[in-house]
């Protein structure tokens, strides 16, 4: 599974995009792009932040969803390719990937 939407036709979102995922992935993995993740969590989202973050009543935070419950998806990229993606953990995202999701276009 590439690095989209898992929730629009591929036509729909621009490759490239943040995505977010669910902080606990019990049900599997679902990467949604901002669009999708507002939708998700039945939030109105007027605007990102170039570096994905937005204002909420807590001051600006990357996370999208009352508890926080959608947070960016940083894959781990393994070496071997049967091992495909992984994703950071929520309170460990290292710097440089972290910087990599927050270049992307947020839409
Ligand atoms: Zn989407």
């Amino acid at each position: 599974m590439g690095y989209t939407c898992s929730n629009c036709k591929e036509s729909d979102v621009k490759p490239g995009v943040k995505l977010w995922r669910h902080r606990r992935d019990e049900k599997g993995l679902q990467l949604l792009c901002f669009k999708c993740a507002k939708e998700d969590q039945g939030v109105k989202i007027a605007k990102l932040k170039r570096d994905g973050t937005h204002k909420s009543a807590h001051g600006f935070t990357d996370q999208i969803g009352s508890g926080g419950e959608l947070i960016p998806a940083i894959p781990i990229l393994y070496t071997r390719k049967d091992e495909g993606y992984s994703y950071y953990a929520v309170n460990d995202f290292p710097s440089k990937p972290y910087t990599w999701w927050q270049r992307l276009p947020s839409e």
